[in-house]
């Protein structure tokens, strides 16, 4: 659609009044999707606290900081909820999303829980539900009968390949969410390997140590 398809099924903001569950980066980029396609309105739900604008004493320089940030989608407009539950999904006569049944998170023995006679409504026809990483597409891997790792990303070992002899794995399926940059540089790592396996040597470039291939957690 972006670049200029007719696309029969494509979801579309316009009009509608969006819910985005998540808080993260993903979260950010479908707030700013959603107010470009002409949302009626967007509300951004984090189950958690709003992080603090200052570097936590307990994340020093150089550890990653969890701060509450400003990225340009939001800048464009929306509604940002903290230590927001969602707790029912709301429908109308046709089964269509109408609204969702909100409550304040309360945190009891370190879990993370819907306080009672808190709940709430916000209308909603559109929900985009941007919750953190939940695997890979399982079509090829069920086939393949590939083993996950806890995170239910793609297991592997260090030289890429899966359980399947002969089948390698890069990027996010077996690093679980991550970036690009990652996904680049394995993508030219798994070929080496790949190329190792095919030929016996290989003169490719391996520009990860390894040390550094993200092996997942394997289920107990
Ligand atoms: C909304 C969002 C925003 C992001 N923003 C950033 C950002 O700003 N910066 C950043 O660095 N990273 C960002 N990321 C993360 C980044 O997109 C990923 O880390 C990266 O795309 C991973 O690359 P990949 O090649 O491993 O997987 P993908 O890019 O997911 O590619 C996998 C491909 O395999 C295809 N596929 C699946 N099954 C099959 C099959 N059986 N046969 C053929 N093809 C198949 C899929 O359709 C897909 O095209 C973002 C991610 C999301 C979701």
């Amino acid at each position: 659609m972006v670049a200029g398809d007719q696309v029969a099924d494509q979801i579309t903001a316009a009009g509608k009044h969006v819910i985005v569950i998540g808080g993260g980066d993903t979260g950010s980029d479908c707030i700013g999707t959603a107010h470009r396609q002409g949302a009626r309105s967007v509300t951004n739900l984090a189950i958690g606290r709003q992080p603090s604008s200052d570097r936590p004493e307990h994340q020093p320089w150089p550890m990653f900081p969890t701060v509450f940030e400003v990225q340009s989608s939001h800048e464009e407009g929306g509604e940002r909820a903290y230590l927001a539950s969602t707790v029912e999904f709301l429908t109308d006569e046709s089964g269509a999303v109408r609204a969702l049944r909100v409550a304040e998170t309360e945190y009891v023995d370190g879990s993370r829980v819907p306080r009672a006679g808190t709940e709430r409504e916000i209308p909603a026809d559109l929900v985009l539900i941007s919750m953190g990483f939940t695997g890979p597409e399982p079509g090829a891997a069920e086939e393949l009968e590939l083993p996950l790792t806890g995170r239910g990303a793609l297991d592997r070992a260090q030289d890429y390949q899966t359980a399947q002899e002969g089948v390698f794995v890069a990027g996010d399926a077996g690093r679980g969410q991550s970036l690009i940059v990652w996904a680049i540089a394995e993508g030219r790592a798994a070929a080496a390997e790949v190329d190792r396996y095919l030929a016996g040597e290989s003169a490719l470039p391996v520009p990860i140590g390894p040390d550094e291939v993200a092996i997942g957690v394997r289920p107990a």
